[in-house]
């Protein structure tokens, strides 16, 4: 099988002698959703831009569909949009010859009904004869999306798309993305919010000081990590957790009135809830709660 990214052996040293990237090796499937999750400095935009050709490598291998990234720079670029981390604001171009000249870089025929199809899908069809300057932050963003797609590449690459952005608009930049997924295309996106990664990645992999410390599907992430807790709301506040009950290592909450117990089999519950009558505790409520992957992240870093 071949992929829409394959990254071999890569590693990064600045001229300052900063080791940016440390030997990276993952793939990247056709149509899926890879986030790369890491705090700042990370090497996030380092790597994005290694890919895209932007910034050059040390050593290693980076492939676009096959395609040498350095040896076969114009294939491999041609198939890849890219959409900076840093925007710029205040241009005087109409936001529809910005898509024009975007799509000229790359010698594509005049295509002005799919140009125009963009700006409705981000909805900026409106603002097309507007300046860019004229526009919000949130169309900005938008319409910086709206260019990376307007050579028709097969493989988008977002960096921090929704840093310091409201939450209404990381909502429909979300639903964007999931757009483009089925219209088939393959999405990178770097992102130091790990709900985000959570709500749209297909896989996820983990960066930090330059290396690749965990790849996995978010499913796997999600089940291998995230245990299950179930609540138990008690009646009544306890002081601590009876003898009986220690067998559950449960977690009792500051107020003691809610004990919490972590598991990764339903089987359990049963017996447990039956302990906790047998010792004539009450309880008003049960609230069952899977760990996000905000939770799964902080126990691997604690490790
Ligand atoms: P991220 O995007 O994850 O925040 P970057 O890839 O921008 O991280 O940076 C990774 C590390 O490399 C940081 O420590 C940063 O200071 C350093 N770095 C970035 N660009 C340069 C450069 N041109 N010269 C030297 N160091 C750099
Ligand atoms: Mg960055």
């Amino acid at each position: 099988m071949s992929f829409a990214i394959e990254v071999s052996n890569l590693s990064k040293i600045y001229d300052n002698g900063f080791n940016a990237l440390d030997n990276i090796n993952f793939s990247v499937n056709k149509g899926e959703i890879f986030a790369l999750l890491g705090p700042n400095g990370a090497g996030k935009s380092t790597l994005i831009n290694i890919i895209c050709g932007i910034t050059k490598k040390n050593s290693g291998l980076v492939n676009i569909f096959n395609f040498d990234n350095i040896k076969d720079y114009k294939a491999a670029r041609s198939l890849i949009g890219l959409v900076p981390q840093e925007i710029a604001t205040d241009s005087f171009e109409k936001v529809i010859n910005a898509l024009k000249f975007s799509r000229g870089l790359f010698n594509k025929p005049k295509n002005n009904a799919y140009l125009e199809r963009i700006l409705t899908d981000f909805a900026l069809f409106d603002k097309k004869e507007d300046q860019i300057r004229t526009l919000s932050g949130g169309m900005k963003r938008r319409l910086l999306i709206a260019k990376a797609l307007s050579h028709e590449p097969k493989i988008l690459f977002l960096d921090e798309p929704t840093a310091g952005v409201d939450v209404e608009l990381r909502k429909t930049l979300w639903k964007n993305l999931n757009n483009l997924k089925k219209k088939g295309i393959t999405i990178f996106l770097t992102t130091h919010y790990i709900e985000e990664a959570e709500k749209l990645a297909d896989r996820v992999a983990i960066i930090d000081k330059g290396k690749i410390t965990l790849i996995d599907s978010k499913k796997k992430l999600m089940s291998k990590f995230g245990k299950k807790k179930i609540i138990v709301k008690l009646t009544k506040p306890i002081h601590h957790i009876p003898e009986k009950l220690s067998k559950y290592n449960l977690v009792k909450n500051s107020t003691g009135k809610q004990l919490i117990y972590s598991f990764s089999s339903e089987n359990f519950i049963d017996v447990l809830l039956s302990d906790i009558n047998k010792i004539g505790l009450r309880y008003e409520d049960l609230e069952v709660r899977q760990k996000n992957l905000e939770e799964i992240f902080i126990d691997l870093v604690k490790k």
